[in-house]
């Protein structure tokens, strides 16, 4: 049967109305904001991961696409955003470990936001620790753990012996060619399997590190997703049809809220050695 179009009824409005004193939004002064006061960040874009099972919705543990997260990220780019209450929602009836790491991200509408993505602030540095889940794959004879952040540097790296004695602490290859202990690649620590293997076969290796790295926040809500004002400013240098009185519709910034990336996830997921970089440009 052909689809039946009802005719469309347009109102009309009273055109001296459009003559009255209004306020309008001054685009320009939102996104100037952000680029005068903004962090500089990358922006990584997310996207579901198709190795997801259709039955269960979960991701496939050994995925090297998104180190069984679920998601993973392309086309990374370079751009500026407002980062606000970095830290702690201020509110006194929030004082708990759940607002923690959350950050309030203001960006220009160009950026194109979505739900999961990831900003990673390279004008800021941090500090974090964790007890790295160590794993072993035999046909790269890689014994290796994923870290959380992607360490800038490794401060202090200890592994557990016994209860009765003091922790080892662990030398690099850079400090110790002949007889190192482990050496940063990435977002990867990889032991020397020559000398661990044995004690990671044992079930006995057990080791914390603190490193420091650059904060991530990953968007767990937008507030102001899609939102474009009326605005008056001249636009002569983009392609336009509105005349230069009248106002132009235009993109505003969005508004979302950022979690620091250990509370979504940690690095304990994958199994998997590496994971690709499936970026688009
Ligand atoms: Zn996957």
């Amino acid at each position: 049967m052909e689809k039946q179009e009802k005719k469309l009824i347009t109102k009309e409005f009273n055109t001296r109305l459009y003559e009255k004193p209004a306020v309008n939004f001054e685009v320009d002064r939102f996104d100037s904001a952000i680029l005068k006061h903004g962090y500089n960040v990358h922006h990584h874009r997310a996207l579901k991961c198709p190795c997801t099972n259709k039955g269960t919705g979960s991701a496939l543990p050994d995925c090297e696409n998104c180190r069984g997260l679920g998601w993973f990220y392309i086309n990374k780019t370079k751009t500026k955003a407002l980062m606000q209450n970095l830290g702690n929602n201020p509110k006194y009836d929030s004082w708990t470990e759940k607002n923690s790491g959350t950050t309030t991200i203001t960006t220009l509408f160009d950026d194109d936001v979505s739900y999961m993505d990831k900003f990673e602030i390279i004008d800021l540095e941090a500090n974090y620790t964790q007890i790295l889940d160590i794993r072993y794959v035999e046909d790269k004879d890689l014994l290796f753990s994923f870290t959380v952040y992607q360490p800038l540097k490794v401060y202090d790296i200890f592994a557990f012996v016994d209860s009765r004695s003091p922790l080892m602490k662990l030398s690099s290859k850079e400090e110790n060619e002949s007889d190192w202990d482990y050496e940063l690649q990435n977002n990867k620590i990889v032991f020397n399997s020559d000398k661990w293997y044995d004690i990671y076969e044992s079930g006995n290796m057990s080791v914390s590190v603190r490193y420091k790295h650059t904060p991530v926040y990953c968007v767990i809500d937008i507030q102001r997703e899609v939102f474009k004002a009326r605005d008056q400013s001249d636009c002569s240098d983009i392609p336009c049809d509105v005349g230069k009185n009248d106002l132009h519709l235009r993109g505003m910034p969005q508004k979302s809220i950022g979690r620091r990336l250990h509370y979504i996830w940690d690095a304990n997921n994958s199994d998997g050695p590496s994971v690709f970089d499936n970026s688009t440009y």
